[in-house]
């Protein structure tokens, strides 16, 4: 196979399911070029595969060969030469990886450009000002990301001139002070490279060529890359493309835009426009920039093609794009367009709209495999819980949500700021990649200058992290920021909103509201795809919590941890009180106390998950969790002393302390150790539930025993649960039936599934303590300090307690199914660990046969989509695959 492709191969596929092999960028070029005939400067793409071998070989022989090849066709095809001093060819190098990376990676523009062929160019456009200040870009550009030289070498003689001629705008610089910035130029890259600027365009192509290669691998890639969990095996490719200038002359112009506003989802174009300007300009946001209402003003012409190619592109697609266009003297060029990159908001009024537009028809399916779990989280996100504020600036509202924090002015100060606990906003001039980690730190992130496309904006919309940009009047500085005369300093609190794009200097309180409509719509339809296939249900311990997961669309609570009852400060001394008792009857009638708080609080939950299953897991932790600390009391004893309350208290936290709780007196060793405590729940959950029957409610119960490791052991907190039912039992209760359950959170209880399921009605899969115990990772210690780590040598793909480790927690899961249901047929099957709120953990746990899964209520939409997606793909794969497979797999 060869390693480049030129725009008009003709491939045996639709290019833009290339993306492998040609990236994003390349395919979509591609199929601009061969299938919609739009007008897109010629050029070719080197292969994802080139760049692969040359990273882990250097550069593959025969791309040079190709690499030629290619050039003379362009060469022929543009009908000017590479490097030809009366006629030259220019072109651009620019990364382009299957998924987009924006701004990550890195682009040359310009190649070509020499001492000789700056005048060639200085011939074909009568512009010698054009010529000289093309042959600067190029050289700083080459400079900084070929050569590696700081640009800060570059731009400091650029402002100085600025300065000297006292002139803001570089395109007012003289053509005299352009060519004596290229002179001083060249001299920066021989004394920093010690070598001479390369005048041969073939090696000024290998080199940028290399550069973009190797750009796949830089810290600030990487670390996107981490976050966005895309492959580091991917590698990208490198489109090679001849200029176009929007620089050229003020007929010429670029911008960036969206055939659908990508904030709000409005079905109007939606961009930014610079006139005498090349594409970099618009997205790094140095210049402000128009909008598209400005182009249409301009370049009439230009506008009305570009609007009937945005048509085309959406039935093409079926979906919103992003474009990047240039206008040269007159004439308008498609440089790069790909489906684009919406808030969640506009996602959902997007999906919702396509269904009913009639050049794109989405069907419902299709429509809900557009909504990311990202998108569901970002319109849940905060807003400003108080509208008694004083506007302090606005900007441009870039990525939804409110956001609060200390302001830091540096990406570094930011991340260490977070780093020591603190909420961070960053406040730049703008952003750039290099300001990643700062961004990934921070709460939120205001700029002073930009648009809605510029970096800053990008990659919080991606993030759904709220970002106001172009916060024009806002001054930034080291250590503080200045709106007119008003100072902010480092370290103050600021609000902003995102939605809005206000911003606020003051510690605002923040609220969750929004909703829009169409969430609605789309969660319903997600619903109806998702039928009875899986269901849905949450973790909550309160009726609060119960609340508000019915109304995001729970089924039932797949987890009540009733350790999270007692924890109350008015419930802690009455278990304190259990757990001091000396005698059977102390024992008893501290137990009696907390049954009846209990029973209160099973009732507020039984009453509003009424007539769905509510699971209720007899006490977990450990009870050291209930005392004070040991060193705390002892600090006590040695200075004030202890009163005799406080010296019971330290006797028996001394007695229960262990070296590793979490593998100690914990669930249902707890249990044994006090039995009289499980009794005591399941009593107070009969009363609760009689309650509601005399109320004419309908309780559902499901009772769960944690942590076991084999049948004898659930057989026997069984035996006392099923006795306090009998206990509990009145006319009215014989009616309920309650089912008596276990979770799965230990290998052996997984690995003899088919014992324990003899004993159980039900399997949880607690996949936190799964997880923990697989691995022997400690669920508190492990993600703070060795996670990140594992994660950034791949030594693990993905944190496996954020999604489920499919290898070996997932095999676990797999044979405690099977197993479980080859004793017990009717065994029901849920997961109620963390990674019941998680996209791909869902997809795994549908595909395994569970019956449920359980999450934290603010997960329950993003469950609700993601289960439906599983259940459309494992269709489409049924389909294509054997249709007589009933198993899913
Ligand atoms: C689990 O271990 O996955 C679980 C749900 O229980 P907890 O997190 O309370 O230990
Ligand atoms: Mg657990």
């Amino acid at each position: 196979m060869p390693f480049i492709f030129a725009f008009d191969h003709k491939h045996p596929k639709a290019p833009m399911e290339l993306k492998d092999l040609l990236g994003g960028k390349g395919a979509n070029l591609a199929e601009m070029t061969s299938q919609l005939k739009l007008p897109v400067p010629p050029g070719f793409t080197i292969s994802t595969e080139a760049c692969r071998y040359y990273l882990k070989h250097g550069w593959p022989e025969p791309l040079t060969k190709e690499l030629d090849k290619a050039i003379a066709k362009l060469e022929k095809t543009m009908g000017k030469k590479l490097g030809q001093p009366d006629n030259p060819l220019l072109v651009s190098v620019r990364s382009g990886a299957k998924f987009s990376m924006p701004g990550m990676m890195d682009t040359v523009l310009n190649l070509g450009l020499n001492d000789k062929s700056v005048t060639g160019l200085k011939n074909q456009t009568n512009d010698e000002r054009f010529a000289y200040d093309s042959y600067r870009r190029f050289i700083s550009m080459f400079g900084r990301i070929v050569l590696g030289i700081a640009s800060e070498k570059f731009d400091k003689p650029l402002e100085q001139i600025k300065e000297q001629l006292s002139i803001s705008s570089d395109s007012l610089i003289p053509v005299s002070e352009l060519k004596k910035l290229v002179e001083l130029y060249k001299e920066i890259v021989k004394q920093e490279t010690k070598k001479s600027f390369p005048q041969d365009p073939y090696k000024q192509l290998r080199l940028a060529i290399e550069a973009v290669f190797r750009s796949w691998n830089t810290e600030r890639a990487r670390s996107y890359r981490e976050k966005e969990n895309i492959s580091h095996d991917l590698g990208t490719a490198v489109n090679v493309q001849a200029m176009v200038f929007g620089n050229r002359d003020d007929n010429s112009g670029t911008g960036v835009a969206f055939t659908r506003n990508p904030s709000t989802g409005e079905a109007k174009p939606y961009g930014d426009f610079l006139t005498n300007a090349q594409g970099e300009d618009v997205v790094a946001g140095i210049r402000n920039t128009e909008p598209l209402s400005a182009l249409q003003k301009k370049f009439p012409n230009a506008y009305e093609e570009l609007l009937e190619i945005f048509k085309r592109l959406e039935a093409h697609y079926k979906d919103m794009c992003d474009t990047e266009f240039t206008i040269e003297q007159g004439k308008l060029w498609m440089l790069q367009t790909r489906v684009g990159k919406r808030t969640g908001r506009a996602a959902l009024k997007m999906a919702v709209d396509m269904t009913k537009d009639p050049h794109i028809r989405l069907t419902k399916q299709e429509a809900v495999l557009r909504i990311s779990p990202e998108h569901i989280e970002q319109v849940l996100h905060p807003q400003f819980a108080t509208k008694n504020y004083k506007v302090l600036t606005k900007g441009l509202a870039a990525s939804p949500g409110a956001a609060v924090g200390k302001v830091y002015l540096s990406a570094d100060k930011a991340a260490q700021a977070n780093k020591d606990g603190e909420k961070v906003i960053l406040v730049r001039p703008e952003t750039s990649p290099d300001d990643i980690h700062g961004m990934l730190a921070a709460e939120g992130i205001l700029t002073a200058r930009g648009g809605l496309v510029s970096h800053a904006a990008v990659v919080a919309r991606g993030w759904g992290k709220p970002a106001v940009v172009g916060a024009q009047d806002i001054k930034v500085f080291d250590n503080y920021f200045q709106v007119g005369n008003y100072i902010v300093k480092e370290g103050d609190y600021i609000s902003i909103d995102g939605t809005s794009g206000e911003v606020v200097h003051a510690q605002l309180p923040l609220a969750t509201d929004s909703h829009p409509k169409e969430l609605d719509i789309i969660l319903g339809w997600a619903d109806q795809i998702r039928g009875n296939k899986i269901s849905i249900r949450a973790n909550a311990d309160t009726a609060q919590d119960a609340q508000v997961a019915r109304n995001l669309g729970a089924k039932g609570i797949g987890l009540c941890r009733t350790e999270h009852m007692f924890l109350a400060p008015d419930r802690l001394p009455l278990v304190q009180k259990v757990i001091l008792a000396q005698t059977l009857e102390e024992e008893s009638a501290a137990l009696n106390e907390l049954a009846a708080a209990q029973k209160q609080d099973f009732e507020g939950i039984l009453k509003e998950m009424d007539g769905l299953p509510v699971t209720v897991r007899l006490l977990d932790p450990p009870l050291h969790e209930f005392l004070p600390k040991t060193e705390e009391l002892e600090i006590k004893k040695a200075t004030t002393g202890l009163t005799e309350e406080e010296n019971k208290l330290y006797r028996a936290a001394l007695f229960w302390k262990e070296f590793n709780p979490m593998l100690g007196v914990r669930g249902v060793r707890l249990g044994i150790l006090k039995p009289g405590l499980y009794s005591m729940q399941v009593k107070a959950l009969m009363q609760a539930a009689l309650e509601r029957l005399k109320k004419g409610g309908k309780p559902i119960i499901e009772i769960m025993i944690p942590l076991t490791i084999s049948k004898a052991e659930l057989a026997l907190a069984r035996s006392w649960v099923t006795q306090a039912i009998e206990q509990s039992k009145s006319t009215k209760l014989g009616s309920l039936k309650v089912s008596i359950g276990t979770m799965i959170e230990t290998p052996r209880a997984a690995i003899l599934a088919d014992e324990i399921a003899q004993a159980a009605d039900f399997f949880s899969f607690g996949t936190n303590d799964l997880t923990q115990m697989t691995f022997g990772f400690s669920r508190d210690d492990i993600e703070g300090k060795m996670m990140s780590k594992y994660l950034e040598l791949e030594l693990l793909e993905r944190n496996p307690f954020e999604t489920v480790d499919k290898k070996g927690v997932g095999y676990l899961i797999r044979l405690a199914v099977e197993k479980g249901k080859k004793t017990n047929p009717r065994l029901k099957l849920g997961i109620c660990g963390e990674h019941g709120g998680d996209a791909q953990s869902i997809r795994f746990f549908y595909n395994v046969g569970l019956d449920y899964v359980s999450c934290s209520p603010y997960r329950v939409p993003v469950a609700r989509i993601s289960a439906a997606q599983a259940v459309i793909d494992s269709n489409k794969e049924l389909t294509k695959g054997s249709s007589q497979k009933k198993i899913r797999k």
